[in-house]
This record gives C-alpha cells, sequence and structure tokens, in this order.
C-alpha cells in the first residue's frame, strides 16, 4: 500500500480478483520533485503466468456473457471513473508529472468516456447477414481470448482504458501491464472494476519492468491478442516475441510529426498550433514537432511564435498556472537533453530554450526551438519526446509534402491553410494515420486511430477496434429442409 496524494494506492498485482505481491519491489518516483512515492510489487514469468491463467479461466463466462450485460458493467466502470476523477487526476499527476488541470479536464473523463464509448458501440455492432445461392452467411463477432495490453507512461491510464474498454466489450479478458514509470492509476483501476461488479479474472493488472513482466506476457502462449503501445525498439521486441504464436498484434508507436503552415494561413492559428506542441511538456506521440512554414511567412511566423512561447510557463504540475511540468524520469530527461546538445553540435541553432530549465532543476527541460538544422540529422528524424520542435522552411507546395513524408513515421500530420482546395491536395498525398487542417488533437472514438510505416500496425476505435480484439467469424448456412 502508498499513500500518494492523499490516495490510498494498493501496490499489490491484481489477479483472478485478489491482490498479490512479488517478492521483490521497485521503486516509483514523482517527476515533480524526484522524491520516491511507492514500492511497487515488480511481476516477472510467474506473476505473467498466474495472470494469463486466471484470465484463461474467467474467459468462458465473460465471453459468454450478453451484450447488454457487458455493456452495463463497463457503464458502472465509467461511473466508478466518474465518481474519482479528482483522485485519479491528483495520483496520474504526481506519478506522471502532467498537469493536474488536464488531468480533471480532459484526460479523466475521456477515461470514463473510453469504457462508455465502447459499451455503447458493442451494442450497436452489426450481425452482417446476406444470401449466396440460397444459403445464408451470417458474419458474428466472437471473443478473442485473454489479451495482454501493454501500456507507455505518458498518458498512463488514457491509454491503458483505450485498449481495456474495447477488449472487455468484446467478450475477452485482459491482463494490463502497464508502464514501470507509472504505475498507479491501473492499481486504481483495478479497484473500480471490482467496485462496479466486473468479475474476477476478466482484467488483471501485473506490475513490473518491460523486459520482464513485459516479456512473458507477450510469450505467453495463452495469450490470444497483444495491443501494445510504446516505442518502436520494444514494438520489435515484442512482434519477434508473438512470431513463434503468431499472436495478432496492435501496434501505436512513435512519431516525427509535421505541421505545415502555408503563406495562406491564419497566422495566429498557425502559431496556437504550433505552441501546442508543446502540452504534455512534449511527451505525446501526436506531437508536430517538425513544423514547416511556407518561406514568404517564416519571419513573422517565428516572431509570434516566440513571443507565446515565452509566456508558457513552466512548473509544478499541480499548480493551474503552469502550462509545462517536468520529464517523467531522470533517464529520459536525459536522453532529451542529449539530442538537444547533439542538434547543437550539428549545426542546429536554438531560437528558444536549447537546454534543462536550471531556475527549477529536477526533471524541467525548457521548452526548445532549433532551427537551420543539417537535412538528414538526427533531431529532423528521431522522436525526441520532450519540447522539442525544429522549424523549416519551404518554398512550394511540391517541397512541403515531400518534407512532411521525409520520415520514417507515420502518424499525424497538421495544416495550416486558408484554401480548401489546397488542403484536399496535401492530404491526399500526406503519409499519415491522421491528418488535422487548421485544427489539433480533435479526436472522435468512432474514428480509426493509429500509424502508418514505423508509427505503428493496425488502427483501433469503432469497429476497428472490434476487428482486431474479436475473431470475426463467417457461416454458411444451406436452406433448412422443409
Ligand atoms: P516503451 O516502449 O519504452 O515502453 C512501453 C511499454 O512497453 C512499457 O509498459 C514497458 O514496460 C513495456 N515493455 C518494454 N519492453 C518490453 C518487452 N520486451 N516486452 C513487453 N513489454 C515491454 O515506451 P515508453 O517510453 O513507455 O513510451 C513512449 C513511446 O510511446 C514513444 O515512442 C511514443 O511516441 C509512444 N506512444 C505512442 C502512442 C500512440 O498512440 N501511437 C501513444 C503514446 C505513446
Amino acid at each position: 500500500m502508498a499513500e500518494v496524494a492523499g490516495v490510498t494506492v494498493d501496490t499489490a498485482h491484481w489477479i483472478g480478483g485478489e491482490r498479490v505481491g512479488s517478492a521483490a519491489a521497485f521503486t516509483d518516483v514523482s517527476p515533480i520533485d524526484e522524491q520516491p512515492i511507492a514500492e511497487i510489487a515488480r511481476g516477472g514469468a510467474a506473476e505473467a503466468e498466474a495472470a494469463v491463467t486466471a484470465a484463461t479461466r474467467a474467459f468462458p463466462a465473460w465471453a459468454r456473457t450478453s451484450r447488454e450485460e457487458r455493456a452495463r458493467l463497463l457503464h458502472a466502470i465509467a461511473d466508478g471513473v466518474d465518481k474519482r476523477v479528482e483522485e485519479l487526476a491528483q495520483v496520474e499527476t504526481a506519478d506522471n508529472g502532467a498537469l493536474i488541470r488536464s488531468h480533471r479536464r480532459g484526460v479523466m473523463p475521456r477515461v470514463a468516456h473510453n469504457f462508455r464509448f465502447f459499451a455503447d458501440w458493442l451494442l450497436q455492432l452489426g450481425h452482417d447477414d446476406f444470401e449466396t445461392r440460397g444459403h445464408r452467411n451470417h458474419v458474428s463477432w466472437d471473443p478473442a481470448g485473454v489479451c495482454a495490453l501493454i501500456t507507455p507512461w505518458n498518458a498512463p491510464l488514457m491509454l491503458a482504458t483505450w485498449k481495456v474498454a474495447p477488449a472487455l466489450a468484446a467478450g475477452n479478458t485482459v491482463v494490463l501491464k502497464p508502464a514501470e514509470w507509472s504505475p498507479l492509476t491501473a492499481s486504481l483501476l483495478a479497484d473500480i472494476a471490482a467496485e462496479a461488479g466486473l468479475p474476477d479474472g476478466a482484467l488483471n493488472v501485473v506490475q513490473g519492468f518491460g523486459a520482464e513482466a513485459g516479456a512473458a506476457l507477450v510469450a505467453h502462449p495463452g495469450v490470444r491478442r497483444i495491443s501494445f503501445t510504446g516505442s518502436v525498439p520494444t514494438a520489435r521486441t515484442i512482434a519477434a516475441a508473438a512470431a513463434p504464436n503468431l499472436t495478432p498484434l496492435s501496434l501505436e508507436l512513435g512519431g516525427k510529426s509535421p505541421l505545415l503552415v502555408f503563406a495562406d494561413a491564419d497566422l495566429d492559428l498557425a502559431v496556437d498550433l504550433a505552441v501546442e506542441q508543446y502540452d504534455n511538456a512534449g511527451q505525446v506521440c501526436l506531437a508536430a514537432t517538425r513544423l514547416l512554414v511556407e518561406a514568404s511567412v517564416a519571419g513573422e511566423f517565428t516572431e509570434r511564435f516566440l513571443a507565446r512561447a515565452e509566456r508558457l510557463v513552466q512548473g509544478d504540475p499541480r499548480d493551474l498556472s503552469t502550462d509545462i511540468g517536468p520529464q517523467i524520469h531522470r533517464r529520459h530527461f536525459e536522453r532529451v537533453d542529449g539530442l538537444v546538445r547533439r542538434a547543437t553540435k550539428d549545426g542546429a541553432r536554438a531560437l528558444l530554450g536549447g537546454g534543462p530549465n536550471t531556475d527549477l532543476g529536477g526533471l524541467y527541460y525548457r521548452p526548445t526551438l532549433f532551427t537551420g538544422a543539417p537535412a538528414g540529422s538526427e533531431i529532423l528524424s528521431e522522436e525526441v519526446f520532450g519540447p522539442v520542435l525544429t522549424l523549416q522552411t519551404f518554398d512550394t507546395e511540391e517541397q512541403a509534402v515531400a518534407m512532411a513524408n521525409d520520415t520514417r513515421f507515420g502518424l499525424a500530420a497538421t495544416l495550416a491553410t486558408g484554401d480548401p482546395e489546397r488542403a484536399a491536395r496535401v492530404t491526399e498525398r500526406l503519409v499519415a494515420g491522421t491528418v488535422w487542417v487548421n485544427c489539433f488533437f480533435v479526436r472522435d472514438l468512432r474514428a480509426p486511430f493509429g500509424g502508418s510505416r514505423q508509427s505503428g500496425v493496425g488502427r483501433e476505435g469503432g469497429d476497428w477496434s472490434f476487428d482486431f480484439y474479436c475473431d470475426v467469424k463467417n457461416t454458411v448456412m444451406a436452406p433448412w429442409e422443409k
């Protein structure tokens, strides 16, 4: 048990409806001040095995539970989340350093919405029926079995429930392995699900490191689906571990997304969109970190951007006036700093920031904007996952599209333009799972979500989630003799 921000959090695993400890533990540190906040059970192969066994045992009954009853229970979980928004927000902020005001207003309500949305979607999920030469085809969405869900630290509960909710809705049982840098709210979710009456073993939470608990889960032959959100190198390891069992995978990975600003854009809007990329201290997979600006407006854009960005308040994420909090962990902070230092060495010039916030110390990194990075340099091609943007200019639409697509990623792209025809032309040519035109981060769970190229494999959201989490079956029935 730990007391975090006044909330009691169970630091054990949640397996088969029981709290289960481990002989070993690891220390969870708050990014706000780098102080330890909890000792967490450190799971490995034994805990992964126990959780898959519990989930396997719970599967037949849960799979047979009516859609209406599954939907009712998911709504009850959403109600439980709503009741505990403040506690969840406080614990998440202590654990991963993201702004309390975002957790209260946006993130935790979205967690509840994840459950409500997939519960309601389940109820209207169609059963296709059609005839072939007098034979009846019937397409059904059957539950697949035990799902291993592996999640990152940048939006821990939101990303976990984006998987847990559709997987449970589809009639599967799940084992969730949250990131070791932000393990706490997954444990609170287990409490909420139990209080809502979810059957034992339908949701299991195994805590621990990726190379231990995570690796054991994804290699387990009893797992029927793996849904992973995280980095490309980990995705490769997981795909290799899944290969012997041919376990189907959904991979939601990193990005190096562009924001294209055309001369015909509303420049104030374009600046707003650019500054928004520092949200969550830059630790957002979808962040448009490459600002590509038409040369004729680049001077004015930069001036207005700097004026706006210099007003951003950096500090304690619990403070309502804070715009940018800390980086998640010392190791991550150092990775970001290494990329910034090498960018400077490569010849890029920082127009803003360019290093740690020495006034605040700790894990606070200054919002940074680089210009003049040489073509092909690391800062233009590697995902930083910190508050670091680059600025490049283009002269023609053709060049803008080529620069936008000049990356091994393809998660998202954002466009600022006043010309709808240009928007249509450019959008069609961009390689990205999501394109936003004159807006950013407008999300609808009915829409497909995922990445192209190395930003991911597969799509989730709406029917796409059920496609992934179900074994889709077609039954062909001959006419019955009278
Ligand atoms: P990560 O890959 O280091 O870790 C993610 C999860 O994988 C953690 O729970 C970790 O413990 C686990 N893991 C690590 N090694 C494993 C292994 N061998 N087997 C099984 N599990 C293992 O990623 P991170 O640093 O936590 O997250 C940041 C990355 O996530 C960034 O690249 C970011 O772009 C990406 N991300 C993508 C999306 C998206 O929707 N596309 C959303 C958020 C974050």
